[in-house]
């Protein structure tokens, strides 16, 4: 039987891929079987790999912040706009009264 092919995302070895017992994932069931299919990268490689996840890492937390920022500054949008329409609503309403009757039509003789 064909092992299935794998990619580790330890610190050793991120992004190597290796072929591993198809039960890889159940500790109980795995017969440990694995065989690495990429060579292990030089120290220099591993570096930037770790600098970059941690890049990725940071840039992932960014995203995350604006994208709450950002669903508060909607929400404060549409409480703004709420308000606005609540306080028009309110003048109209004013108005309405101070005009007299609102059911008389000009076109009754
Ligand atoms: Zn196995």
């Amino acid at each position: 039987m064909m092992a299935p092919r794998w990619t580790s995302w330890t610190n050793a070895n991120l992004g190597r891929r290796f072929y591993g017992c198809p039960n890889y994932k159940d500790r109980a069931k795995c017969c440990k079987f694995y065989l690495w299919h990429d060579p292990s990268l030089c120290d220099r490689g591993k570096e930037i790999v770790l600098e970059l996840k941690g890049r990725e890492k940071l840039l992932h937390k960014e995203a995350t912040f604006w994208k709450r920022k950002a669903l508060i500054l909607k929400q404060n949008a549409v409480d703004f706009v709420e308000a606005g329409i609540i306080e028009e609503n309110a003048r109209l309403k004013k108005k309405v009264k101070g005009s007299g009757n609102i059911y008389t039509c000009n076109a009754l003789p």
